[in-house]
């Protein structure tokens, strides 16, 4: 039975994380394969190279793989640390080239941009696999592209061709693990058809992750964070949050979809499909509580389980007095956002105005995309910035009578106006967005008012 345990840029982040990681690998009995993120910071380091990007960032790449380097020392004798800091030396020079196509190829930028943001994960991997092998373990690094995770998409926004990996799993990854080595993987992207990179989106290791299980068909994946677990909210926002012991498939995704940082929105995809059981476990308490996500779970009774917010959002608005006679102009304005890759994460339509909840960085490329379309029959466009979408998850939500107002309730408590409503669509949770200002303040009182005066 084959484990996949993946890692996160806090769980590879400093030394005492990587000593954890470590005791974890050695524990675990099964056979198994890692992924890992980019050390925490690397990825953002790495997005603001490519905004700020001269021929000659020398000192960059120098602490880049200082941060490296200076991470696996403790753990190995001088020659195992010169042979990483060589193989290191190789990736920073492949980061190097890869940014100068990038200031020079004016027509490719975006999927150079993407290439770029990879190379976080090329690094941390060659650590983590240097590491365990000081420590006695058969690891062995390598990238996607090695392993063969298949991507389709637009950069920044791919997705995994699951049965494409499973074939190359079969013979690039399997062969090691029925060995007895164990790989250590490169998150957060893939490779596409002609074998670029294809990242999956900030926060894109955990969809790796499940990815890899999948390809495998490993029976558990486990996701190494720096939390106990799933919890009820995210306990930066409140404080008295608590860990989830379990929770189903379903839940799982539509928290995660809707801004559960603590899994990447499309982690739950190929592990439903193939019922692999993930948990959330806490590296830096590997025996304290942790999640179990599976496909059953006992009902509660009690209304809510969770809430998460999804910020930096913007309502754009359509204004047209066709809407309701003309329903093709409603697809033809959802198409034209679905076509750029755009996530779209309410709409609601009335007579003559159609809303459309949106990621803000997006909003005014589709504002201006839509304007240009059906001249004539599109009277206005709005955009209304800084808001946020709440999502409350509870068992069977769409059949409590009274669920809706009592959560409303506490909204109004807050005083925040609720500028848009999703329910129904799916029958574990109410969305509904409201001005970012007050997102938290919700957020609190929801969990207050129903999940922390529960009984644990
Ligand atoms: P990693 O680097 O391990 O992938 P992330 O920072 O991406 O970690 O995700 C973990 C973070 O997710 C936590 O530190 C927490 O602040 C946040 N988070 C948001 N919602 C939740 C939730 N419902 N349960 C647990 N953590 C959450
Ligand atoms: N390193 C990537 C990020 O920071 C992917 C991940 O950590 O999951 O978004
Ligand atoms: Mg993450």
């Amino acid at each position: 039975m084959i484990k996949v345990l993946k890692f996160g840029g806090t769980s590879v982040g400093s030394e005492s994380a990587l000593r954890n990681l470590a005791a974890i690998v050695k524990n675990e009995p099964s056979q198994k394969a890692l992924v890992v993120s980019a050390m925490s910071g690397v990825t953002n380091a790495l997005l603001a190279l490519t905004r700020d990007a001269t021929a000659s960032n020398d000192r960059f790449y120098g602490e880049l793989l200082q941060r490296h380097v200076l991470a696996a020392k403790p753990f190995m004798a001088s020659n195992q640390l010169d042979d990483l800091e060589m193989k290191l030396k190789l990736r920073i020079f492949g980061l190097r080239q890869t940014v100068d196509r990038y200031l020079s190829d004016h027509a490719d930028r975006e999927a150079l941009q993407d290439a770029i943001y990879s190379w976080g994960e090329r690094l941390s991997s060659l650590m983590v696999a240097s590491i365990l092998k000081a420590r006695g373990l058969d690891a062995v690094a390598m990238t996607s592209e090695e392993a063969g995770i298949a991507a389709v998409g637009s950069p920044g926004n791919g997705a995994a061709n699951l049965d494409l990996c499973e074939k190359n799993f079969l013979g690039n990854v399997l062969p090691l693990i029925e060995v007895g080595r164990i790989p250590v993987l490169t998150g957060y992207y893939g490779a596409d058809a002609s074998g670029r990179p294809l990242t999956f989106g900030r926060g894109g290791s955990d969809y790796s992750g499940s990815v890899v299980a999948y390809a495998l068909d490993a029976k558990t994946l486990e996701i190494w964070t720096d939390v106990d677990g799933f919890m009820t909210a995210d306990p930066r926002i409140v404080p008295t949050a608590r860990t989830i012991h379990e929770m189903n498939y379903g839940e799982a995704a539509e928290l995660a979809y809707f801004g559960a940082k603590v899994l990447h929105p499309r982690t739950i995809e190929p592990a439903r499909k193939r019922k692999i059981v993930v948990m959330v476990r806490n590296t830096f308490h590997p025996e304290g509580e942790s999640t179990k996500i599976h496909e059953l779970r006992t009902p509660g009774n009690e209304l809510l389980r969770s809430v998460a917010v999804k910020s930096d959002l913007s309502i754009l608005k359509v204004y047209s007095s066709e809407i309701v006679y003309n329903p093709s102009l409603v697809t033809k304005l959802l198409e034209s956002v679905s076509g750029d890759g755009v996530t779209t994460y309410a709409i609601s339509t009335s007579l003559s105005t159609l809303a459309i909840a949106l990621p803000s960085g997006a909003t005014q490329r589709i504002c201006d995309k839509i304007s240009k379309m059906e001249m004539g029959l599109i009277e206005k466009v709005k955009i209304k910035d800084k808001v946020s979408l709440i999502c409350t998850v509870g068992d069977d939500l769409i059949n409590r009578m009274g669920a809706a107002a009592m959560i409303f309730d506490a909204a109004m408590e807050a005083k925040a106006n609720i500028e848009m409503i999703s329910e129904g669509a799916s029958d574990v949770a109410l969305n509904f967005v409201v001005p970012s200002e007050q997102a938290n303040d919700v957020v609190m009182r929801i969990h207050e008012r129903f999940i922390a005066s529960r009984e644990g």
